[in-house]
């Protein structure tokens, strides 16, 4: 069976078929499952540096890069090394270890706003537990986020989101109770009039704005000047906390993260994805004085079995310190704006309608003629040609996410023959494209 185009992917059809039985949808996260875009998801085999290999034998140049996370490219040696070496001597135990302790000194060092940090297991715990903390803290109840962004799968957040959800096309989600959803606010992305709004009619109840400094489920979205300043402002003046979730771009887009790049200092700062070097991690930190009404030093609760965990731990300190390490950032800004400059040469040789956002080494060609700062202008995106790019991409060899709402990631791992295969690769998408 040729699903992909070309591509030979017979046992990736079936294993998929199997999932089905036991899995909802037959994956364990959504937007896997390859729905929007038509086609049966490729079952990874094993994956090295830049690439990933399928079941059927297939190889792909990869910039889902587990979504995030490995920014390092696939299997890097030093991770890969620190976390068998880690596991020899047990990989659980509850109580309290040292690369613990290093791992937090490290984050606490590098991400400008953080004195203090917990580590959790997921991006969903971290924005959770900074939703409580912010919460009990303040003592209100209602938070503000923005139109499109994807904040993880917990009640609260899960209003309007971006990402899966809106790769899916799927309202705000039943299960939320209504008593949830009545104190979530949600205004458009880069709209501070609307904050100021929202906020001269509830700011006395809103406990904190919640916001991606660079919103990534949405493709990607840089914040407009002046926006961020203007969340500090604002939530200052109304004591409120400002929360960002680097999620996504902790580590991402420079050393010191988002807050670093635009200057602009939250009270809380979520983390995930990369942190964890590949292994499920989050964390959210910040001020001491917030930080220390988290339990055990406050009546905040929140707590986790595998919290800490060390295999987690020793993936993601390998990784931050490799992220140290001189001309790394230098480098992925390089190849993401050759890659960037080469998309757009090609979607203008062949009169595809493209803009392309890119902040550092996340990059996100929309099927549009229009900027794109919000989630309503994101939308005004040619789905259908998303996904029949999308399905060219993967027969040239090109592992994209399967969404228009999310970015490409480059990592370290990608050498400039694969930036230069992908630009050659687009080029002949953008050459199918246009001839219908
Ligand atoms: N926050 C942001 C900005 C994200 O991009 C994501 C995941 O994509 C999350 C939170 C949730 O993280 P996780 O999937 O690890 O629960």
């Amino acid at each position: 069976m040729a699903n992909h185009k070309g591509r030979i992917s017979t046992r990736s059809a079936e294993a998929f078929a199997e999932a089905k039985k036991v899995l909802p949808g037959g994956v364990n996260s959504p937007v896997r499952a390859f729905k929007s875009v038509g086609l049966t998801p490729v079952f990874v085999e094993r994956g090295e540096g830049a690439i990933i290999h399928d079941i059927d034998g297939n190889v792909f140049i990869d910039y889902v890069m587990s979504w995030g996370p490995l920014i390092l490219g696939h299997a890097h040696p030093e991770v890969v090394a620190s976390i068998q070496r880690t596991a020899a001597s047990g990989t659980s135990f509850g109580a309290p270890t040292l690369i613990e302790t290093e791992m937090a000194k490290l984050v606490c060092e590098r991400v400008p706003s953080i004195e203090v940090v917990r580590m959790v297991n997921s991006g969903t715990e971290a924005t959770m537990s900074a939703l409580r903390l912010a919460r009990g803290y303040t003592k209100r109840n209602k938070i503000l986020k923005f139109e499109g962004s994807y904040h993880g799968a917990s009640d609260s957040l899960l209003i309007k989101a971006g990402s899966g959800v809106a790769t899916l096309g799927l309202p705000d989600s039943p299960g939320v109770p209504e008593s949830t959803a009545v104190n979530t606010i949600t205004v458009p992305y880069n709209d501070l009039e609307a904050v100021k709004l929202a906020f001269e009619r509830f700011g006395e109840d809103i406990a904190c704005i919640i916001v991606e400094p660079i919103a990534g489920n949405m493709g990607v979205v840089p914040p407009q000047p002046g926006f961020l300043e203007g969340l500090r402002e604002i939530t200052k003046r109304y004591g409120s906390l400002l929360i960002f979730d680097e999620v996504m771009t902790g580590f991402r887009v420079g050393l010191n993260s988002a807050q670093g790049l635009y200057g602009v200092m939250p009270d809380l700062t979520c983390l995930g994805k990369v942190i964890g070097g590949g292994l499920p991690v989050g964390a959210y930190g910040g001020r001491r004085e917030i930080m220390e009404h988290v339990a055990p030093s406050g009546p905040i609760y929140q707590a986790g079995t595998l919290s800490g965990n060390p295999l987690a731990m020793a993936a993601g300190y390998t990784t931050l310190k490799l992220l140290g390490e001189p001309g790394v950032y230098e480098e992925l800004e390089r190849k993401a704006a050759r890659l960037e400059e080469g998309f757009r040469a090609n979607a203008e040789e062949f009169g595809i309608p493209c803009t392309i956002n890119r902040v550092g080494s996340m990059v996100c060609p929309f099927f549009t003629d229009q900027p794109v700062v919000d989630y309503d202008s994101a939308r005004t995106s040619d789905l259908e040609m998303f996904a029949r790019y999308f399905g060219h991409m993967l027969d040239l060899g090109i592992n994209l996410a399967p969404s228009q709402f999310e970015g490409m990631f480059v990592s370290t791992a990608h050498t400039d023959e694969h930036i230069e295969r992908t630009i050659e690769a687009h080029r002949e998408a953008m050459g199918r494209l246009a001839s219908g």
